[in-house]
């Protein structure tokens, strides 16, 4: 059976959805607001330097899932790279994320992994047993002098709220390591794709059964063209704000080019109030097997989004996200119609999970043709 699909956003979620149904024979339209498809991964050549910019901040390529590599390889070239960042704080650099040589730089001392296990355990307020919040478990996971040192400030200006008010899960994508290991994932695969992201999208929307709309913004009145949506905009823009406007951090970057290398990594994170800026980026270091005499380096600057900029992280909070809640309830009564993604289910999503689960959906739509079950608005992952 072939189906209208219409989709919002060329991001990863919905090229790759549109891809796995083009490929099942639907006739997809794709809408997308911006003049580009690739979403925040949108990368492209800086005119002058010729160096790859990722204009949405830096996108490092990682996971856990041996499928996912393997999609993400057949797209386009990866080439092996690691994140390795550096932290900025109190007048010393550290290595990041916190490992053995963070402990012994910061603690001015030479513990070996089970000493520095055990004085990491001392300096961690045993008392937390559930982390309710962002503080909590840092407080657990690293002791008080280690959290306002590397967490604190830089959560503030990340979030701007209070780090009592955030969820654990955010610092539960970090680890502490007792070793020497300051690859900034724990993931066994990760590499940055030769030509950056765009061409990987570019692939999976070049079907014939896809048609891609640029400078098209998909509105709820549209829905009745399709025989399904899949929606990956933001879910309240969906619901023109009826019931207001979820609160998102958009990103201000500013560009600056310099001669040589300017800081000598890619990622560089300022962790205290010394700067305003959360991180500095260079992103000639992204792809070391490329070769330039200038540089091109991104300050990264976070706020609250207003209506007018582009919204980057879903600001979950760890006690009170009713506002969300109403507007899942609402989306759950829509027919013919799945959100899907992280602006479109509202959570802080890595590309990989974005992938996979856009995978999974896909799927639950085609068994949901063959089973004559309706498609709800939301996949459970
Ligand atoms: N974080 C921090 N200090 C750092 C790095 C991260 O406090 O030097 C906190 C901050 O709250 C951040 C979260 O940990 O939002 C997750 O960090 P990650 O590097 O995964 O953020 P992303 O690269 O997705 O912005």
């Amino acid at each position: 059976m072939t189906l209208k699909i219409g989709i919002a956003g060329a991001g990863f979620s919905g090229a790759v959805i549109a891809n796995e149904l083009a490929k099942a024979g639907h006739k997809i339209t794709v809408y997308e607001p911006r003049n580009h498809v690739a979403g925040n991964c949108y990368s492209s050549r800086d005119v002058d330097s010729k160096i790859m910019l990722h204009h949405f901040g830096p996108h490092i390529f990682h996971t856990d899932k041996a499928h996912v590599w393997n999609y993400v390889c057949q797209l386009g070239q990866f080439m092996p790279f690691t994140n390795r960042v550096k932290a900025r704080t109190q007048g010393q650099i550290y290595s990041l994320p916190i490992n053995l040589h963070t402990i012994n730089q910061f603690f001015n001392a030479q513990m070996s992994p089970i000493e520095a296990k055990n004085f990491i355990a001392n300096q961690a307020d045993s008392r937390i047993k559930e982390p309710k919040n962002f503080e909590d478990q840092a407080k657990k996971m690293i002791g008080e002098s280690l959290y306002q040192a590397f967490f604190k400030d830089y959560t503030i200006k990340q979030w701007g709220r209070s780090p009592d008010s955030l969820p654990a899960s955010i610092l539960k994508r970090l680890p502490v390591r007792f070793n020497y290991d300051d690859n900034y994932f724990s993931h066994p695969f990760q590499g940055m794709p030769l030509e950056g992201y765009t061409p990987l999208i570019e692939k999976l929307l070049a079907h014939p059964n896809i048609q891609v709309k640029l400078n098209s913004t998909f509105s709820a009145a549209m829905k009745s063209n399709y025989d399904h949506v899949f929606f990956s905009g933001p879910l309240d823009a969906y619901f023109d704000y009826q019931l207001g406007r979820l609160p998102y951090r958009t990103l201000d970057f500013v560009k600056e080019t310099h001669q040589g290398d300017y800081q000598g990594n890619a990622v560089i994170n300022y962790c205290d109030n010394s700067q305003a800026y959360t991180r500095i980026s260079e992103h000639k270091h992204f792809t070391p097997w490329e070769e330039h005499a200038s540089t091109v380096i991104f300050k990264e600057y976070s706020r609250e989004a207003t209506p007018d900029d582009t919204p980057y992280y879903p600001v979950r909070l760890s006690d009170d996200n009713a506002l969300l809640e109403r507007y899942i309830a609402l989306a759950k009564q829509q027919e013919n119609i799945t959100f899907v993604g992280r602006l479109g289910t509202y959570r802080y999503l890595d590309m990989d999970v974005t992938i996979d689960e856009a995978l999974t959906v896909s799927k639950c739509f085609q068994e949901s043709i063959i089973s004559k079950q309706t498609m709800p608005a939301f996949i459970e992952q």
